[in-house]
C-alpha cells in the first residue's frame, strides 16, 4: 500500500515535470523564434518565405476586416450581411476572448464585456428571422433556478418536479409544455454538451449567468444560442430566478407556426429521447408574431 501511493505520487510529479518542461520549451522555442527570424530575415531563410509570410498576413488581416465589417452593419441595418452569419464564429470563437483581454487592459470588468457579447449575440439571432419546429428548441436551465432546499432530482428527469411554485422551474415546465419546446436542467458545462448532443436542437435558449452564457454561446457554435440573463437575489447560484415574460417573449419570436411548417424539420427526424427533458410535445398553437425580446 505505502509503496502503491509512492508510484502514484512519483507519476504524478513525472507527469507534472514532463508537462513544465514541454510548456517552457515551447514558450522558450517561440521567443527565440520571435527575436531570431526578423533579426536574420525571411529572405535569408528561403527567397519566398516574405512573400508567403506577406499573404497570409493578408488574408488574416481580410478575415479580421470583413468580420468586424460584416458584424457592425448585420447590427447596423439588421439582416446578415457580407456572409456574417457565417463569419459568426470568428466573432464568437476568437474576438469574445481578445475582447475581455482587451477590457481588462482598459479596466473594463469581464462581466460588462461578456453582459455586451451576449446582448449583440442575441440580436444576431434574432435578426436570423428563422423559425425553428418547436421540438428542435431546447430550453436549458441551470440548477440553479431550481430552490436549493428542494428534495427532488431533476438533472435527469425534470418530470420529478411536483409543481409546487415555490421556484420558477413550475412556470418554465408549463411554458415549454404550452409552446412544445424541450427543456432541461444542466448542473455543469459537460452536462450541457451532452443534453445538446443527445437533442440536436436548431436553437438553444439558455438561462444562466453572463459568464456560463457566453461560454455556452461559444461551446455551442455553430448552433445559435439565445441567452437570457438570471437574476441572483440570493447571489450567484443560488436561488436564482428568471424574467418568464421575458422567456415566453423569445419563443413568440422563435417557434414555427404549428401545422404544414413542422414538415420543416431540418433532420427531418423524431427528436432523441432523453429522459433530462420533458417529453416531446405536440406543437400547439402558432405564437404571437415579432414581439421584441
Ligand atoms: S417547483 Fe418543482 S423544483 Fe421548484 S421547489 Fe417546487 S418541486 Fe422543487
Amino acid at each position: 500500500m505505502k509503496y502503491a501511493l509512492a508510484d502514484d505520487t512519483a507519476a504524478r510529479k513525472r507527469l507534472f515535470l514532463g508537462l513544465i518542461t514541454a510548456t517552457s520549451l515551447l514558450v522558450i522555442s517561440g521567443l527565440a523564434l520571435l527575436w531570431i527570424v526578423p533579426s536574420i530575415g525571411l529572405a535569408n531563410i528561403h527567397a519566398a518565405l516574405p512573400y508567403v509570410a506577406g499573404m497570409v498576413t493578408v488574408a488574416l488581416m481580410v478575415v479580421v476586416l470583413w468580420a468586424w465589417l460584416s458584424l457592425v452593419l448585420h447590427i447596423m441595418l439588421k439582416r446578415p450581411v457580407l456572409l456574417s452569419r457565417k463569419l459568426r464564429g470568428v466573432t464568437i470563437k476568437f474576438m469574445l476572448p481578445l475582447m475581455s483581454l482587451l477590457g481588462m487592459l482598459l479596466g473594463i470588468s469581464k462581466e460588462k464585456v461578456r453582459n455586451s457579447f451576449i446582448k449583440v449575440n442575441n440580436e444576431l439571432v434574432m435578426q436570423d428571422w428563422q423559425r425553428h419546429p418547436p421540438h428542435r428548441v431546447l430550453l436549458l436551465l441551470p440548477h440553479c433556478l431550481q430552490a436549493s432546499d428542494c428534495p427532488h432530482r431533476l438533472t435527469y428527469d425534470v418530470n420529478n418536479c411536483e409543481r409546487c411554485g415555490r421556484c420558477p422551474i413550475c412556470s418554465l415546465l408549463e411554458l415549454a409544455e404550452a409552446s412544445g419546446v424541450r427543456l432541461a436542467i444542466a448542473t455543469g458545462g459537460t452536462i450541457a454538451r451532452r443534453i445538446v448532443v443527445q437533442t440536436r436542437p436548431t436553437l438553444i435558449i439558455a438561462v444562466a449567468c453572463e459568464r456560463d452564457l457566453a461560454s455556452g454561446i461559444q461551446d455551442a457554435y455553430p448552433i445559435p444560442v439565445y441567452g437570457v440573463l438570471n437574476e441572483r437575489p440570493c447571489g450567484p447560484c443560488l436561488d436564482t430566478r428568471v424574467d418568464l415574460e421575458a422567456v415566453r417573449a423569445v419563443l413568440a419570436q422563435v417557434i414555427q407556426p404549428a401545422g404544414p411548417a413542422d414538415a420543416g424539420d431540418v433532420a427531418g427526424q423524431a427528436p432523441a429521447h432523453t429522459p433530462a427533458l420533458t417529453p416531446a410535445h405536440t406543437p400547439v398553437q402558432a405564437p404571437p408574431q415579432s414581439r421584441s425580446a
